[in-house]
């Protein structure tokens, strides 16, 4: 009986199950690995679905599956595994082939333009680099290399650069994609013979975006190809950007000779926020959404959600969300109950003990320097710091951390605390310590 209730429902959550992926994953992944996949059935407790060639489906089982059989799971718990077949018969891909050949740039986030972007100190030569980018006609530097960790802000300066072009030069020709939608493409021509029209796409381009190159490191035929179509327009002076979620020296899987020609441009870094960019980058998005937020929550979320922008917008959105649903107001308190699990993930991130052994590490002394009872300046002033990072980077209490501490008293830890704040003001080289030291740990 369980079973026929099964095949009746799975068309349907599968649907579910694809929204999700697509929520995920996002449009281009979605677009290229798991829209194309269809349902077969279920053979006992086993779904199996089939991909259109044999790459797709060793593809989609590498990197997909396991979060595919979850949320099958999660929909229904009477499946147990997922099975992917092969079926060349599938003509979709075809069709999609079809209609892609008219553009194989990705479509762009109306709200990831320049005028959305809230410049700090972690981004502003990124940004300063996608602007010149954007508005000046003279190739400058090529390629424009922006580099960064997830939810950084890579992909919005991108299409910001995109927009930008189409609105003042829109006889100018943008191509924007993903290094993972790229080899799909090349992938896809050479199975339909039809490199050349691969090769085509990109001869008349003025300006090509590779947004998440570390995707291709590793892949070797789709490497060269893309080494050679970046050879090509970086010769005929036209403009290339790439990101990557490493600086090019570091891209592991990618050949020598790649690496350093994509360092030749200008390499830009995005750093890690800090505190001020992040409640400027909450403030203007209260702003747009015409919403009243309280101040204090902001500065809580902004303070407590320190990993990535994509985070701290997803953060904003459930409150919001939340607050809009059941009809009240937005408080700390409501805050912190929709949060709970966020907060809870944000703060497991540093602990206290990886704070002392860096802190020791960076200023060379050593980690029994954090307990003892040691006044000499050069033990205390690192003693100090950490004791300041365990307050602003934990939930730790000060008596808490003044026990971490060899059983200091918490005025002790409060004395530091302040101390830090004093000097991170008077002592430009404390700040810069305590910024480099914030990044380390919450990386
Ligand atoms: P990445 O490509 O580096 O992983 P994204 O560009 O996708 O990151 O950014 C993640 C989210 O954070 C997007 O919604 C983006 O608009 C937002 N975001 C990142 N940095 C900023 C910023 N400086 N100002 C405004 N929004 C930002
Ligand atoms: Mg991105």
């Amino acid at each position: 009986m369980k079973v026929a209730h099964v095949q009746k429902n799975l068309q349907d959550e599968w649907a579910q199950v694809k929204e999700q992926l697509l929520r995920e994953y996002g449009q281009a992944t979605y677009s290229s690995w798991l829209d194309p996949l269809s349902l077969v059935g279920l053979q006992e407790d086993c779904v199996v679905l089939a991909a259109p060639n044999d790459f797709m489906r060793d593809w989609v089982l590498n990197h997909y599956a396991q979060s595919i059989g979850n949320y099958l799971k999660s929909v229904n718990d009477n499946y147990g595994r997922v099975s992917i077949i092969c079926d060349s018969q599938l003509t979709k891909d075809v069709e999609i082939a079809e209609e892609e050949r008219e553009s194989i740039s990705a479509s762009l986030d109306p709200r990831f333009t320049f005028e959305n972007f809230v410049v700090g100190k972690s981004n502003e030569l990124a940004h300063a680099a996608a602007r010149k980018v954007a508005e000046s006609k003279d190739v400058t530097f090529n390629p424009l290399f922006l580099y960064g960790g997830v939810g950084l802000g890579k992909t919005h300066l991108m299409h910001a650069i995109a927009w930008h072009i189409k609105k003042c030069h829109p006889e100018r020709k943008v191509i924007y994609l993903s290094a993972e939608k790229f080899m799909y493409q090349f992938i896809k021509a050479l199975r339909f013979k039809d490199t050349m029209a691969f090769k085509e796409q990109f001869r008349s381009v003025d300006v090509l975006m590779i947004d998440d190159v570390q995707f291709i490191s590793g892949k070797d035929s789709t490497q060269e190809e893309f080494f050679h179509t970046f050879n090509a327009l970086v010769d005929q002076n036209r403009q290339v950007i790439i990101s990557a979620d490493k600086s090019p020296s570091d891209l592991e899987g990618m050949e020598d000779r790649m690496k350093s020609r994509l360092g030749w441009g200008l390499v830009a870094d995005i750093h890690p926020t800090n505190y001020e960019l992040r409640l400027g980058i909450l403030q203007a998005k209260v702003d747009s959404m015409g919403i009243d937020v309280p101040s204090k929550v902001l500065e809580f979320l902004a303070h407590k959600i320190s990993s990535n922008v994509r985070e701290l917008e997803g953060a904003l959105t459930r409150i919001v969300a939340h607050s809009t649903l059941v009809g009240r107001d937005i408080t700390l308190e409501t805050t912190q109950d929709v949060l709970r699990d966020l907060l809870r993930a944000n703060d497991r991130r540093v602990t206290m003990d990886e704070i002392q052994k860096k802190v020791a590490e960076y200023y060379n002394v050593r980690l029994s320097d954090m307990h003892s009872p040691r006044r000499a300046r050069a033990i205390a002033r690192p003693r100090q710091v950490a004791m300041y990072l365990c307050k602003v980077l934990t939930q730790r209490s000060l008596p808490e951390i003044g026990r971490k501490f060899g059983g200091r008293d918490h005025t002790t830890v409060m004395h530091a605390v302040k101390k830090v704040e004093e000097l991170m003001i008077s002592e430009k080289s404390i700040g810069e310590d305590i910024d480099l030291l914030r990044r380390m740990l919450e990386n």
